[in-house]
């Protein structure tokens, strides 16, 4: 079977490189392999504290793909030579003030809901799981199977266990799914799945900064996260010495630029409240990035039509869902059933709003020429194309485009992966 995988983001790279590994012969094609989310991202793996309300049908999927993580990185690491950073270290939510501390209240009851474990610690307690936690914080819980990786170091190894498969790079934009000589097609193009796809997914703003420590600088020994007078932020280590702080989220455009000054302030700033020592350390790069944000924030990841699968729209948790979702695609690809993937069908806003415009579901006979509706790029609408990972200024010329029709994001800045 050929197969072709549009997007070379590591949701892509990880579809094309497991079904590589079951026989399949794969092209991917991506004009700027890895401009979009996945080398922004801050790299938690946290089914635990990544759980919110109304997002209770991800909890599985998340949990699943958290406990396949240290194979993935294993295999990945054989068939490359390759780290891709796991760290095996928990995640620690701590609150500063009272507000916060009622927050955290608050966010234990959904986190005990996902039934992975968590623990409540007094400040003291946590402090000594955290040393570098600072001593204003007041209430804190631990989870200790949320998981960290290095998003970059995942993308690179994914590249080069993709040329090990044998899988083909083809370095271009794809205009239209009809174009590709192929047959299966794989859409796992992230923002620039909206157009080719006419699904509903929608650019989410995110920016984080990379910090490192200097010398001998303690770093913090677990994922740090937390509220700070309302705010949420986040504190990822990585073992070489780079410190993530993240993240703010909006939907106020395309550009990388503007915003960013803020954003520095707001997150250095909140992540210092938490632990101070990141004061000290060296600010090495802002990145801005944008997540695949679907009108109900679960990702969409099924059959379009007889040809054409989605595995796209995984907004906040692209990294996290790595193996489920690269297992998920290669077993539809080979005409397995999923019925666990139901919440995610991509579809599913299309049947809700016009039931009776709603196209054929599952395999059909393949007709020679058959151009699906709905995978057709709009009339007059350019190819759509996320912007670079990297802060380039000259390479930010994506289109702006339409605020969500059934918006479930605060517009405010907010600490997101
Ligand atoms: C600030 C920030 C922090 C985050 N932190 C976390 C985190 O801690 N944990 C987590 O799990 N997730 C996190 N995420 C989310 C995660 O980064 C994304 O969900 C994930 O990277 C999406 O991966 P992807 O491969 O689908 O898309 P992308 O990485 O965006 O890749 C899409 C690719 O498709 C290509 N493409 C687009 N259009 C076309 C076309 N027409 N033809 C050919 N190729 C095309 C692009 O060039 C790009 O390479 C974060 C995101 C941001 C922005």
């Amino acid at each position: 079977m050929r197969v072709a995988v549009v997007g070379a983001g590591s949701i892509g790279l990880a579809v094309a490189w497991r079904a590589a590994l079951r026989g399949a012969e794969v092209a991917v094609h991506d004009p700027e392999p890895g401009s979009g989310a996945s080398r922004v991202a801050a790299g938690m793996i946290a089914p635990v504290t990544e759980a919110h309300y109304g997002e209770e049908a991800l909890t599985p999927f998340m949990a699943a793909s958290a406990d396949a993580w240290p194979g993935f990185a294993r295999e990945l690491a054989a068939a490359t030579g390759l780290d891709v950073g796991f760290r095996d270290v928990p995640t620690l939510v701590a609150a500063v003030e009272d507000g916060d501390r009622a927050e955290i209240d608050r966010q234990s009851d959904l986190y005990r809901a996902t039934a992975r474990a968590v623990e409540r610690l007094t400040p003291r307690a946590a402090r000594k799981v955290e040393p570098l936690l600072s001593h204003r914080v007041r209430a804190a819980v631990l989870a200790p199977q949320d998981r960290a990786v290095d998003p970059r170091a995942v993308h690179s190894a994914l590249l080069a266990a993709v040329e090990v498969a044998g899988v083909e790079l083809r370095r271009e934009t794809v205009a239209d799914l009809r174009d590709l000589d192929a047959d299966q097609v794989v859409l796992a193009a992230g923002c620039g799945s909206a157009a080719l796809g006419d699904l509903p997914v929608r650019p989410v703003r995110g920016a984080v900064l990379r910090l490192r420590a200097v010398g001998d600088q303690p770093l913090p020994r677990t994922t740090v996260r937390g509220f700070v007078k309302g705010h949420p932020i986040y504190i990822v280590t990585r073992d070489g010495g780079e410190v993530v702080v993240g993240a703010t989220s909006d939907e106020r455009g395309h550009d990388r630029r503007t915003g960013t000054a803020g954003a520095v302030h707001d997150l250095l700033r909140r992540s210092i409240e938490l632990v101070p020592e990141i004061a000290e350390y060296h600010l090495a790069e802002v990145s801005v990035g944008f997540r695949p944000g679907t009108p109900d924030n679960l990702p969409l990841i099924g059959r379009l039509d007889h040809r054409t699968l989605a595995a796209t729209g995984h907004y906040r948790n692209g990294i996290a869902l790595i193996p489920a979702t690269a297992d998920a695609v290669a077993d539809l690809l080979a005409g397995e059933e999923r019925p666990d993937l139901a919440p995610f069908d991509p579809l599913r806003f299309k049947r809700t709003a016009a039931p009776r415009e709603t196209p054929p579901v599952g395999p059909a006979p393949a007709a020679s020429g058959h151009r699906p509706d709905s995978n057709r790029v709009a009339e007059n609408a350019a190819p759509q194309r996320v912007a670079p990972s990297a802060p380039d200024p000259s390479a930010d010329h994506a289109r702006e485009r339409p605020a969500p029709s059934i918006p479930t994001e605060p517009a405010a800045e907010e600490a997101r992966p």
